[in-house]
């Protein structure tokens, strides 16, 4: 690889990815702060061993390459979003040190913060390209008409995106409204935590319907890991009105054996890597195979839902 145009493509990332944000919520100019996405005492904590974690995520400089980052919690799984005013007054109700995590309020506010991660990713994603653009940056792949592509892309992603921002916002400015659905089930503690939202439908796809001028919002799966007591809950939401393969992969995980929960989780997390786990779990299931995790994770990642449930590998094996 060309080290001068390598060079190139990382000081682009680096400065957008690092530029001071304003705050997601619409109207607010105050600039976002860094925070967790899942509250780091209370959460985060319970996994940390001398205060750090791995971070399953996309390794800096090399939007194709991936690692198990070994962060300090201070620093792990966050992300500007919110400015400290709205931060504070909107997840005051999940920063508390009792949770009820299976309120609906709760469930609400973990997949908020969820998409909002998401949205906050794809801004700067977009932008990254529209930079690399101007710059006539082309390297492999990477070239003017592969980025405008994903910026077209990348585009329709933020629509929705916006769609479900705004719906989750009158459901918690009004407490009667209940158009997501929450499923919360219980499992064996696993030393994984996530808040992520993720898509069912390919890029491909959703691009397609586009061009046919049909009226669509893609189906976004809300997925959350929490601590729960001496085990862990997992909460997967959708917003009832626009995701029937939402209800339909969702309603899968219910009234299962651990073993099949466990299985379809395990091909969820190998896709998406969004997701903190405990250095002992890194130590003993991931770590002599990262390089299958890395490239599963990749040839996955412009697939849609039905999911074919090939994972040549499962993380949870040693503890079940
Ligand atoms: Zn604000």
């Amino acid at each position: 690889m060309d080290p001068k145009k390598l060079h190139m493509y990382v000081s682009i990332e680096d400065k957008i990815a690092n530029k001071e944000r304003t705050c997601i919520i619409d109207q607010c100019q105050n600039t976002a702060i860094n925070s967790h996405v899942l509250q780091k005492n209370g959460i985060l904590n319970l996994l940390a061993s001398n205060g750090f974690i791995r971070e399953y995520c996309e390794a800096p400089y090399d939007k194709l390459a991936l690692h198990f980052k070994l962060s300090p919690i201070t620093k792990a799984y966050r992300f500007a979003g919110l400015c400290s005013i709205h931060d504070d007054s909107i997840f005051k109700y999940i920063e508390q040190r009792e949770i009820d995590f299976r309120s609906y309020r709760s469930n609400l506010l973990f997949s908020y913060r969820a998409l909002l991660r998401s949205l906050r990713a794809k801004e700067t994603n977009i932008e990254i390209r529209k930079a690399l653009l101007e710059k006539n940056f082309t390297l492999g792949y990477f070239d003017s008409e592969f980025l405008n592509r994903q910026i077209e892309e990348g585009n329709l992603a933020l629509k929705d995106l916006l769609f479900y921002k705004h719906k989750f916002e009158d459901h918690i400015e009004n407490s009667s409204q209940k158009d997501f659905e929450f499923i919360a089930i219980t499992i064996p503690h696993i030393h994984i935590y996530a808040s992520f939202a993720f898509c069912f439908e390919s890029s491909e796809v959703l691009d397609q319907l586009e061009l046919l001028g049909i009226d669509h919002i893609a189906s976004y799966l809300f997925l959350n890991i929490l601590p729960f007591t001496n085990q862990s809950l997992l909460i997967l939401g959708y917003y009832k009105h626009s995701c029937i393969k939402c209800k339909e992969f969702s309603e899968g995980f219910a009234n299962q054996t651990v073993d099949v929960v466990l299985s379809k989780l395990n091909e969820i997390l190998l896709r998406y890597p969004h997701w903190v786990c405990s250095t002992d779990f890194y130590n003993n299931h991931l770590k002599s195979r990262q390089t299958i995790i890395f490239k599963y994770t990749h040839d996955c990642a412009f697939a849609g839902y039905p999911y074919t449930m090939n994972a040549p590998i499962n993380i949870f094996e040693k503890i079940k």
